[in-house]
């Protein structure tokens, strides 16, 4: 047993007393089994701890950020955009003439507006082919979907949802009202292509079960089409319409010759 140290005097027996250089403040260093003194000046520890503590903070909100970040990747993914247009901004989009800056100007406008697309404000698009149109739908998606809320997004042509709804007639397994729930509780809706093939009047009536669901539930739609708005009008039928123009509903009107050539 001659071995046994006794710590509590070896500790209290040797100690020094330094000067800390940055605080001016002193502290006890103390003997470390005969290998030199050791000690933090108190300041100097505290400090240390709140740089470990920020670094770890940082690291955990970097990781949060990340998720947040991947999960929006994902519901822009599976929104439905063509991966040509999945990740188009508006930024991206370069007006070359007034009515392209006009139209970039009103559907980016639109899509910040948040307070009204809370109240469920619709959008109609309509224009040629190869004007952009898809470009500035998918814009509206990537900017109403952020990282730091749980907005979901669907963009579809008019037949991709029709067939899809309709897909219940001969699949028993799944129901038609879930089909339709899918598209009429979406944050937000966009659905392109609307005229190109002839609307008949069960795929309107199908039309129309979406749009007023989202109508009740003040859920904002944009509507997309190649027609002359009277034509879309006569199409689509003034309750659809009638939707459309609550709660300061809008139309734009990209009309300028294609530059799908240029792009
Ligand atoms: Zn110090």
């Amino acid at each position: 047993m001659t071995n046994q140290i006794n710590l509590s005097v070896l500790s209290s027996a040797k100690s020094i007393t330094a000067k800390c250089e940055i605080h001016g403040i002193d502290y006890q260093k103390h003997d470390f089994f005969g290998r030199g003194y050791h000690g933090i000046c108190p300041e100097c520890a505290k400090e240390a701890d709140q740089i470990k503590f920020d670094a770890e903070q940082k690291a955990i909100k970097a990781s949060n950020d990340a998720k947040l970040n991947e999960l929006r990747s994902e519901r822009i993914k599976s929104s439905g955009l063509p991966a040509r247009f999945a990740w188009k901004t508006f930024s991206d989009y370069v007006p070359t003439t007034p009515d392209q800056e006009h139209a970039l100007a009103v559907v980016s406008g639109y899509a910040k507006n948040t307070e009204k697309l809370k109240r469920g404000r619709g959008m109609i698009i309509t224009g040629t082919v190869g004007v952009g149109k898809t470009h500035l739908a998918a814009s509206i998606i990537n900017e109403i979907i952020k990282p730091d809320n749980s907005v979901n997004a669907i963009y579809v042509t008019f037949s991709d949802m029709i067939r899809h709804i309709r897909s219940a007639w001969r699949d028993r397994s799944v129901d038609e009202q879930s089909l339709i729930n899918k598209y009429s509780s979406a944050s937000m809706l966009i659905i392109d292509e609307i005229g190109v093939q002839f609307g008949s009047d069960s795929e309107m009536v199908q039309m129309f079960e979406v749009m007023n669901k989202r109508y009740g539930e003040m859920l904002p739609t944009v509507l997309i089409s190649n027609l002359q708005m009277d034509e879309l009008c006569k199409l689509l039928g003034d309750r659809i319409i009638d939707r459309m123009r609550e709660d300061d509903g809008i139309a734009v009107l990209m009309d300028w010759e294609s530059n799908r050539s240029a792009s």
